[in-house]
């Protein structure tokens, strides 16, 4: 998938955008130019055509796999320090 990137006043990813396609994304107001090619974590659907975009099985998967996004940022906020 394709990702656009929601940053805060200070510069710091605080979330993306998810997308099927580098054409998709394109129609974000806040694209920056082709991010490259993301693996989901997790499956959910393009935020502009609503087209499904499906997880790699958990088999495949290197990183951890999360039901929600909002499981992913807990995740993440407990990793940092
Ligand atoms: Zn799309």
């Amino acid at each position: 998938m394709n990702i656009v990137l929601i940053t805060d006043t200070n510069g710091d990813t605080v979330d993306v955008n998810c997308y099927c396609s580098d054409t998709c994304a394109q129609t974000d107001p806040l694209y920056e130019g082709w991010f490259g090619c993301v693996e989901a974590a997790y499956d959910t659907a393009c935020r502009a055509c609503g087209a499904a975009i499906i997880a790699p099985p958990a088999r495949w998967a290197t990183a951890p796999r999360y039901a929600s996004r909002r499981d992913e940022r807990k995740h993440n906020e407990e990793l940092r320090f």
